[in-house]
């Protein structure tokens, strides 16, 4: 058995600090089932400092230029580079990501986030002249970040870099979940030598530290990602003290295959989409929908993929799905398989809800024969799920692909770009993927609908912790 890790101090003020609580909250591998690591369970008076630490340092941090702003985020990308082997060996093991996509996701979007922030906070527009106005886009002051477990840096560097790059000072509570590898960045954070408050790390429970968060009076903004459920509590708190709130929610993201496309390749595609990180992706496109000309290849195409897809050790290189994160995700999951089973969905490939002896893996699912109205076809079943949904003609298709109380991304694939364009375009959701179109650090990243409120990454989320000013001359 490894080592275990043991964090046994929070951050806050430029030190590392013990908790006001006593009690710990322990982290398991869900390859190995063992517990690998320990870290406080903070409290709302860990909070209440931490909040006292980041308004103290607000003034100052905000007066900073954006040029050493910039500076500093360069030096935290450099800090962060230097550590990411032991950040994606960090991830695989508190959460299962396979180590070679930790690597190049896990560990490698982080870097990519603060090298983005970085660069903007030198070239966002500060200033913009209305008429006889001067618009000043000011930071918003204290923000509290609440992240999840699934991609747990890229959640917080996501909001962090941004943050920081826009003058404001953070609070951030990552996922009790998967948290060791926000210890790795504060380290880094440390040895940058920010100033002390600008950045501080209270790890606990979302009902404990995220909800003296999200009703704490001193802080300006929450930017929230997790759960639709957690993040309406967010906002219900949030709204007593008339805090700006921004959430990044769930999805269940449709990938159009029109029929003039290249089926194989998108057939293809889309089930390495679905199944990215173990299906545990909010943009993950989950349900697949195809002319019903083409429909029994393409239900096939995807069983063949989905069983050529290797599970198993996530530190073995050649392992593409690992587990899910833990027994109740994996839990639910399966209670998600059974609920598709029972309403009629024919299971095609997979299916198996413990398919190795230690872990909580389950076998890559391809549901055939699903229609809208199944509760798999609308719910977030966040695990390697993919359904499949026929259509007749392009209007039953946006149809189906609309039919959703979430709107995060999607895809849409075609001969013709121009017609896939003007497809994506009916497409109610913050992000739609053309013919395989590649992830871009730098595009607005958000939600339509119950997928949430506001823009993270790029020029978009930078604005998102500004509120503007108006100097009328
Ligand atoms: P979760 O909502 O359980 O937890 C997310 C965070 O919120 C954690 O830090 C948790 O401790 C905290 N939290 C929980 N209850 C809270 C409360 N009452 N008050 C304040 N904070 C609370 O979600 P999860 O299981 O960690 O993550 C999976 C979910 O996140 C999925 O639904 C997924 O779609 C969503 N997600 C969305 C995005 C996005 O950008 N839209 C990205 C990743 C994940």
């Amino acid at each position: 058995m490894a080592d275990l890790i043991v964090r046994d101090k929070i951050y806050i003020d430029g030190a590392w600090v013990a908790s006001d609580g006593k009690e710990t909250i322990d982290v398991e591998n869900p390859a190995t089932e063992e517990v690998i690591g320990r870290i406080p369970s903070g409290t709302a008076s860990d909070v209440d400092r931490a909040v006292k630490a980041a308004r103290a340092a607000q003034d100052a941090w905000a007066a900073t230029s954006p040029e050493e702003r910039g500076k500093f985020l360069t030096r935290l990308q450099e800090a962060i580079t230097a550590r990411h082997g032991e950040i994606a060996k960090t991830i695989t093991q508190e959460m299962g990501a396979p180590i070679k996509m930790a690597e190049m996701i896990q560990a490698g979007l982080p870097i990519a986030d603060i090298a983005t922030a970085a660069q903007l906070a030198t070239t966002f527009e500060y200033e913009r002249q209305i008429g006889n106005s001067t618009v000043v886009m000011e930071p918003l002051g204290v923000v509290g970040c609440i992240t999840p477990w699934n991609y747990p840096l890229h959640q917080i560097t996501a909001k962090i870099g941004y943050a920081l790059a826009a003058g404001c000072t953070v609070v951030l509570k990552p996922s009790e979940v998967a948290p060791l590898c926000a210890f790795v960045l504060f380290d880094a954070i440390h040895e940058i030598g920010l100033p002390p408050g600008v950045v501080n790390l209270v790890p606990g429970y979302g009902q404990v530290v995220g909800e003296a968060i999200a009703a704490h009076p001193d802080i300006d903004m929450v930017s929230f990602t997790g759960s639709t459920r957690a993040g309406k509590r967010v906002a219900e708190l949030g709204a007593q003290t008339v805090k700006k709130i921004a959430l990044e929610l769930g999805g269940k993201s449709a990938n159009v295959i029109l029929p003039d496309a290249d089926l194989t390749k998108a057939v293809k595609a889309g089930v390495g989409n679905c199944y990215l990180n173990s299906g545990q992706t909010c943009t993950a496109w989950t349900r697949m929908l195809v002319h019903s000309s083409q429909y029994d290849e393409a239900v096939k195409l995807a069983a063949e993929t989905a069983e050529a897809f290797s599970i198993g050790d996530p530190f073995d290189e050649t392992t593409r799905l690992g587990p899910l994160v833990s027994k109740a995700q994996r839990d639910r999951v399966a209670s998600y398989i059974e609920k598709g089973k029972a309403e009629g969905a024919r299971v095609v490939a997979g299916g198996d809800t413990k398919p190795l002896e230690k872990g909580y893996f389950v076998s890559p699912t391809v549901f055939a024969d699903v229609t809208t109205d199944m509760t798999i076809a609308q719910e977030e079943i966040f695990g390697p799920v993919l359904s499949i949904l026929k259509y007749e003609d392009e209007d039953e298709a946006l149809r189906i692909a609309n039919d959703s109380i979430y709107g995060l991304a999607g895809g849409v694939w075609s001969g013709d770009a121009e017609k896939a364009k003007a497809f994506a375009r009916k497409m109610k959701t913050g992000q739609v993927d053309i013919n395989g179109g590649s992830f871009n650090v730098a595009a607005p990243f958000g939600g339509f609908k119950q997928s949430g409120v506001g823009r993270e990454l790029g020029p978009f989320g930078l604005e998102e912790f500004t509120q503007p000013k108006a100097l009328q001359l």
